[in-house]
């Protein structure tokens, strides 16, 4: 297969959320490193992180990990300080949020060429009005809002992949290290194709990773696997010159990145994992009494505490 398209690569969650299990041996500082790492071998300069900075207001020597970002020669984003989904909030308590990021996250944000700024969870709200009044705000401060137009559900990884190493469970590590790259794999070709079915023709993907551990290890193979696929690597700012991650997709107030809300409002469906294949990642090296979706829901509810909200979500 040659799927012959450009990518742009993200990171979400330099710093993941409270709550978030890691396994021994990581930290944000180690999967910064690694992904740095990955991202020198594979020739990728310049790539945008998107970090909430709720983790740097609550131990500042976090802010260490951002700086050490941007001296390898990568930039930051505004992903607002508390990562409340913007269904979980109005307007105006949204656009606060973004202010108040900037309180720990702006100096970087300066000293990157463009100013962008990610939506949490690539929210687009319930309503085209509170979407506009947020996106309005966004445009006189300056920023530029940069979707999502591939991603693959890396997060589910994040609680197994804990338990496998604590537990010392090799069957579920190599099940759960495999799954992952195929699941990156799988889900680019997947996001390629329904775009290609929409658009007419490929456009500059924007593809999406979260600073886990599994990423720490396995970003180089996942990048390797994309380039033996035709993917050449291009800058953000190269991908955001295109009219389909610079529009709007209808808003939808489930969980879906911008091309997924095209898809969804031209009834275009995107391949997933199959749920069969998704049970065995979150159930991979059971512990009694511990549950991965609770683990995922937890760490929402803390956020919509935190900031005020009101929680509304459905993985569906
Ligand atoms: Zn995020």
């Amino acid at each position: 297969m040659n799927l012959d398209i450009d990518v742009a690569v993200t990171v979400d969650e330099l710093i993941l959320w409270e709550g978030t299990p890691m396994p021994a041996g990581h930290t944000a500082r180690t999967v910064t490193d690694g992904l740095c790492r990955a991202f020198a071998e594979h020739g990728l300069q310049g790539v945008y992180g998107f970090a909430h900075t709720s983790p740097v207001e609550d131990d500042p020597a976090l802010e260490a990990v951002l700086e050490n970002w941007c001296a390898a020669g990568h930039h930051l984003g505004n992903h607002t300080h508390h990562h409340a989904s913007l269904n979980w909030l109005d307007a105006e308590a949204y656009c606060a949020d973004v202010r108040r990021a900037e309180r720990w996250i702006g100096r970087y944000v300066e000293q990157a060429p463009v100013r962008y700024f990610r939506h949490a969870m690539d929210s687009s709200g319930q309503t085209e009005a509170k979407r506009g009044a947020v996106e309005d705000f966004l445009r006189e401060q300056g920023y530029t809002t940069a979707p999502i137009t591939a991603w693959f559900g890396d997060f589910a990884w994040t609680a197994p992949y804990e338990r496998a190493v604590r537990t010392g469970d090799t069957e579920a590590l190599d099940l759960l290290r495999t799954s992952f790259v195929e699941a990156a794999v799988g889900h680019l070709v997947w996001h390629a194709e329904a775009g290609k079915r929409m658009f007419g023709a490929a456009f500059p993907y924007i593809w999406l990773i979260h600073g886990t551990a599994l990423a720490e290890e396995l970003t180089g193979e996942i990048l390797a696997r994309f380039r033996e696929l035709g993917v050449r690597f291009v800058p953000l700012e190269t991908a955001m010159a295109h009219p389909a991650n610079r529009s709007f997709a209808p808003v939808t107030r489930l969980f879906r990145n911008h091309l997924q809300r095209y898809a969804l409002a031209a009834g275009e469906p995107v391949r997933s994992v199959e749920p069969e294949a998704l049970a065995a990642v979150l159930d991979a090296a059971p512990v009694a009494g511990e549950d991965s979706l609770a683990v995922y829901d937890g760490i929402l509810r803390r956020v919509v505490e935190r900031v005020g909200g009101t929680y509304d979500w459905s993985w569906a």
